[in-house]
């Protein structure tokens, strides 16, 4: 068997195109939904990130700003920055660049984030909501899994999901996500013992750990769907997920790539995030009057 490779491109492509006529619908009224992404320090991975974040946002008519730190700067002065940002009304989501120098309480900052703007969905609050099966914002990296699932016509409730990898900004999210959606989930992490006990029961494989070849096709039930969201640069530059993706794909029926796979849907499911965001807050904006008329339109 060879796998059918799931391409995070081509859905991040179609997912956008569904979007942007909503963001249409919404400039037609005069609102155009705005993003602010805060950044702290230098690290270069992170200013790769928020250039890719404000590029997908001019392409979907999405106004984005940047507001930059230097690392040693004050974390109250951030703080101010997002209360300041929590009260503008041409801002609809907010996010924090993650990882931030170790000096910052990074907790401290997410929470300062109006959970109504919590775009990336860290806030604790969100954490919860997630948890009760009330997301407010779902996170984007394994919304953007859940969207390819969905996109692929691969079935989740009643299946078998393992996923590798226990971190609040992947693992830990997809597993609820998934298991809202009825799969049988498991997680495990880097105590686990012989993980390939628990990968090989798996319909579903998500693998998030930021470790090459962790997931090996001896580890991989025949037929599995693969989602690999690791990435990894190796020392002659390639860029490589969690899983040895040549050997899997003989053995699964879907596998997603490196690059190419999760990347793409990541950032599609920030812009998915804000443009629901703004879709809110015009909602609550506009008079009763106005949305039957609007509904009659
Ligand atoms: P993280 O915070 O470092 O979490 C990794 C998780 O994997 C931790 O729970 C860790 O356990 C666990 N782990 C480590 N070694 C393991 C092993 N051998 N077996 C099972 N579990 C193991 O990383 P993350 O933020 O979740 O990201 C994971 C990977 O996904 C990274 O490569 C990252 O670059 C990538 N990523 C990709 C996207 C995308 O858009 N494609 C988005 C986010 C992240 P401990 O905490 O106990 O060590």
């Amino acid at each position: 068997m060879t796998a059918k490779i799931i391409d995070g491109n081509e859905i991040a492509k179609r997912v956008r195109a569904e979007w942007k006529h909503r963001v249409d619908a919404l400039q037609a009224r005069g609102v155009q939904p705005g993003l602010a992404v805060v950044i702290v320090g230098d690290n270069p991975a992170s200013q790769v990130y928020v250039r890719h974040k404000t590029k997908a946002c001019a392409d979907m008519g999405i106004h984005s700003e940047k507001h930059e730190f230097p690392a040693d700067a004050p974390e109250q002065k951030v703080l101010d920055t997002i209360a300041r940002l929590n009260a503008n009304p041409a801002i609809h989501g907010i996010l924090v660049q993650l990882p931030l120098p170790a000096h910052f309480e990074s907790r401290r900052l997410l929470e300062a984030i109006a959970v109504e703007k919590d775009v990336d969905g860290f806030n604790l609050y969100n954490v919860g909501a997630l948890v009760a099966g009330d997301t407010v914002f779902p996170p984007c990296t394994p919304f953007g899994v859940q969207c390819m699932l969905e996109y692929s016509n691969i079935p989740i409730s009643g299946q078998n999901v393992v996923v590798v990898g226990a971190s609040n900004i992947v693992g830990k999210p997809m597993a609820m996500m998934l298991m809202k959606k009825d799969a049988t989930v498991c997680i495990t992490h880097i105590k686990t013992r012989d993980l390939a006990q628990f990968t090989i029961l798996a319909d579903i494989l998500v693998v998030a750990v930021g470790k090459p070849n962790v997931i090996t096709a001896p580890m991989v039930k025949t037929g599995a769907v693969v989602i690999d969201v690791g990435i990894n640069r190796l020392p002659d530059g390639r860029l490589v997920g969690d899983v040895d993706f040549e050997a899997v794909r003989e053995k699964a029926s879907y596998i997603t790539p490196v690059p190419g796979g999760v990347g793409p849907m990541t950032v599609t499911m920030l812009l998915v995030n804000t443009i629901q965001s703004a879709e809110r807050f015009a909602a609550i904006q506009m008079p009763a009057a106005s949305k039957v008329a609007a509904a009659a339109g």
